[in-house]
């Protein structure tokens, strides 16, 4: 923490020029890979220095991550990473579970050769991911393979709200997930994709199976949480 006594010191490698879409993608994946842990408070003026970026577009970036639910924004309080409750995971799998259930359904009776070309193209990039032991990718790209069967199933009101549930199952896999273990796993978005290949209603049951192995794999018990220092987490000189 830096010593409030002390004048500022000029930004040097600080001072290089960054975009409002870098700064979200290094604070959702610091969130993600859980250097920031949940009700870390993003202190305003400590972030507007480190990254460079002026106090309005610092704000809009804070407003994108509470719209996705990765942070909260209370009054007076600011900004601090959200934390999901045990029974709020619970509950968003249980969402999932209805609305990807019917998604599956909808994707079998839409679904062209060219939309089923595009998911086979996605799990080859989750296994790229997987080889590379790419984590921040894993974790985006299982997300995505949902997010992208959501898309083909053309239901864009069921879109919208499952862009939503899995941002927040993204910070819970990052809670509640057990080190090491692996957030989709590979072979199930795999025999998944096969059997909408197949147009075989079994992938509804696929799919539901699927969503409770994630939930049943986390260690959902409340905790409390370790302190994390913005500085160090974003590797700038204190
Ligand atoms: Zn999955």
């Amino acid at each position: 923490m830096r010593n409030a006594n002390l004048p500022l010191r000029p930004r040097r490698a600080a001072a290089k020029a960054v975009d409002s879409a870098e700064v979200h993608e290094r604070i959702w994946s610091a969130i993600m890979d859980h250097s920031l842990p949940p009700e870390t408070r993003l202190v305003e003026t400590e972030l507007c220095e480190i990254f460079g970026l002026g106090r309005t577009r610092l704000r809009q970036v804070l407003q994108r991550l509470a719209h996705e639910r990765v942070v909260t924004l209370m009054p007076n309080r600011g900004a601090t990473v959200a934390k999901p409750s045990v029974r709020e995971a619970r509950e968003v799998f249980a969402a999932r579970r209805v609305i990807e259930a019917s998604l599956v359904e909808s994707f079998i009776k839409t679904a062209t050769r060219k939309d089923i070309k595009q998911l086979q193209d996605h799990l080859a990039r989750e296994d790229d991911a997987w080889r590379g032991n790419d984590r921040r990718a894993i974790l985006k790209l299982s997300g995505e393979f949902h997010l992208l069967l959501a898309e083909i199933a053309d239901n864009n009101i069921l879109l919208e709200l499952l862009r939503d549930l899995i941002s927040r199952s993204s910070l819970i896999i990052a809670v509640y997930q057990a080190p090491g273990a692996a957030p989709c796993p590979p072979d199930a978005h795999r025999e998944l994709t096969g059997a909408l290949e197949r147009r075989d209603r079994g992938a509804i049951k696929l799919m539901t199976q699927h969503l409770d192995h994630v939930l049943a794999d986390l260690m959902l018990e409340d905790r409390g949480e370790a302190r994390a220092d913005l500085r160090s987490v974003f590797g700038a000189k204190s």
